[in-house]
């Protein structure tokens, strides 16, 4: 047995009030998760990740497995264990890193042979590896291994990469229905890890299609939607989302990877995305760029050089209620690392505000329109 998934209320335009019950927690989703690369929310503790309300986040299998080691991980307990995070954790399954971090990739049928961008020592990823490395790390939802298609990428290539994703998804399922007993972790309900199949295929819809219905068959736990944000007008991920979410089964989460702005993932969400992740919000944070209800504000403008307001007035994190804008501006300027950890603070703090509104919107129109259903 691994996860459950149990839909709240739907609404007439496809979107999802549910619960995601997984062996350190019940999500309710949709769920935003802030991403912790290498086993951190970057300058961010995990206790006040926990308090702005973050259920889920995200471990990159690719970093965690060149630093610290996934076997050093599994010795001392596991992922949950060795970061001191009690909730759910997702891990990648490194296919993505693989391919935009690292040197001298060679792809074959079998794996990926790469460069460390630390060091530049040689691996070999393959399906199996990959499932045996997120086993190791441990986390609630591991990721197939695939590659992520870039953008652009003519037919044949796309068709080619695809080819290559779908073999290595069952591989990966098969390796992972052998091997899932040997996580670290014992859940007392007897749940172990789940894993979720990733849909690929560029931009071309029969393509798409052709692997969201081969995915299915597999019967995965859930199914993300991948290669998106990779380059892509905005149009045309909207388009490839709206397209894949009617093939994927009702009764399994949904996941869209790497998405996105705020007005993104809320309209996602509306539309049917049960989880998200994006290093945007953190990452944007480090370079001064803050997420506010009256916009983008970049706190390293001069203008706030004296302003005395706090960085959102609509925002009731602890920083907008303790901290002015000249001050986050002045920590910035002087190289102060309490200047990420603020600004990463707030931007989450906005992101988990909007996936609340958003959760409680869907749970009130699914009962409004279950209420006006004739009877
Ligand atoms: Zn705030």
């Amino acid at each position: 047995m691994s996860l459950k998934f149990s839909l709240i209320q739907t609404t007439p335009l496809g979107g999802r009030r549910a619960q995601l019950d997984l062996s350190h927690q019940v999500v309710e989703t949709p769920v935003f998760m802030p991403v912790g690369t290498a086993g951190s929310v970057k300058a961010v503790p995990q206790d006040i990740v926990e308090s702005l309300g973050a259920q889920l986040i995200l471990g990159n299998t690719y970093h965690l497995y060149l630093r610290p080691g996934h076997e050093a991980i599994r010795r001392v307990g596991g992922l949950h264990r060795f970061i001191g995070w009690p909730r759910a954790l997702l891990t990648d399954s490194g296919g993505f890193q693989v391919f935009s971090l690292s040197q001298l990739r060679k792809v074959s049928d079998d794996g990926v042979r790469f460069r460390s961008h630390l060091d530049g020592s040689s691996h070999f990823f393959t399906p199996e590896h990959s499932m045996e490395v997120q086993i190791a790390l441990g986390a609630d939802i591991a990721m197939a291994f695939d590659e992520c298609t870039e953008y652009p990428a003519d037919r044949r290539r796309a068709e080619e990469s695809l080819r290559l994703t779908m073999a290595w998804a069952r591989r990966s399922l098969e390796h992972f229905r052998g091997h899932q007993h040997e996580v670290v972790w014992h859940d007392q309900l007897g749940r172990a890890q789940s894993l979720f199949g990733i849909v690929q295929g560029g931009m071309y819809h029969d393509l798409r299609r052709e692997s969201a219905e081969r995915l299915v068959e597999m019967d995965f736990d859930g199914y993300a939607i991948g290669g998106l944000s990779v380059g892509e007008p905005r149009e045309l991920t909207l388009e490839t989302i709206a397209d894949v979410l009617p093939l994927l089964p009702p009764d399994k989460p949904r996941y869209v990877m790497g998405v996105g702005y705020p007005d993104e993932i809320e309209q996602y969400a509306r539309m049917g995305v049960d989880m998200m992740d994006c290093v945007l919000p953190t990452r944007a944070a480090r370079h001064g760029l803050l997420f506010t209800s009256e916009g983008r504000l970049n706190i390293k403008n001069k203008q706030y050089a004296e302003d005395q307001g706090p960085p959102d007035p609509a925002c009731d994190c602890m920083v907008c209620h303790r901290y002015s804008r000249a001050y986050l501006r002045h920590l910035f300027q002087a190289g102060e690392a309490l200047s990420g950890t603020l600004n990463t603070i707030h931007n989450l703090a906005y992101y988990m505000g909007i996936m609340r509104r958003v959760r409680a919107d869907l749970q009130s129109v699914g009962h409004r329109s279950a209420a006006e259903a004739p009877s």
